[in-house]
């Protein structure tokens, strides 16, 4: 297979234990269908939902490296992270650097569900006005000892 933006050979890559064909002219990587969701379970947790993958669908520039048909371009999950994909369910394109933009934005995803968790939980103690047995007023208290 060859690059879809610069025509150079893709060499096949083991990343984080999924295979992955990568430009190295251009440092773009093609992920088949499947490896596109086991690069996200790397980093997601499985009680965490995923929620919609695919925003602002339009045409793409490039062709798939498989089929050869026109790709077309999503925004990953409402972020301004455009990447392309085969209607035929092939694959999809990174360009270079994306997949650790990826990464990121999911890591940044997980962090920002188990603050929103963890916060809810201390509201919830608040609330109840008990945490670890002290009432709120005696951990505040305790706070200017
Ligand atoms: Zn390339
Ligand atoms: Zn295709």
């Amino acid at each position: 297979m060859d690059c879809p933006r610069d025509k150079t050979a893709l060499e096949t890559k083991i990343d984080r234990g999924i295979e992955i064909d990568q430009c190295p002219s251009c440092d773009g990587k093609w992920l088949d269908q499947h490896e596109l969701d086991l690069l996200e379970d790397t980093v997601f947790v499985t009680e965490l939902k995923k929620g919609t993958r695919m925003y602002a669908i339009r045409e793409s520039d490039i062709n798939c490296v498989k089929c050869n048909a026109k790709m077309a371009t999503f925004n990953y999950r409402a972020y301004n992270l455009p990447v392309d994909y085969c209607t035929d369910q092939h694959g999809f394109w990174l360009d270079g650097g994306e997949d650790k933009e990826i990464l990121n934005l999911m890591k940044k995803r997980v962090g920002d569900l188990k603050r929103s968790k963890s916060a809810e939980k201390a509201w919830n103690k608040n609330l109840l006005g008990v945490a670890g047995g002290k009432s709120i007023f005696e951990r505040i208290k305790d706070l200017f000892k």
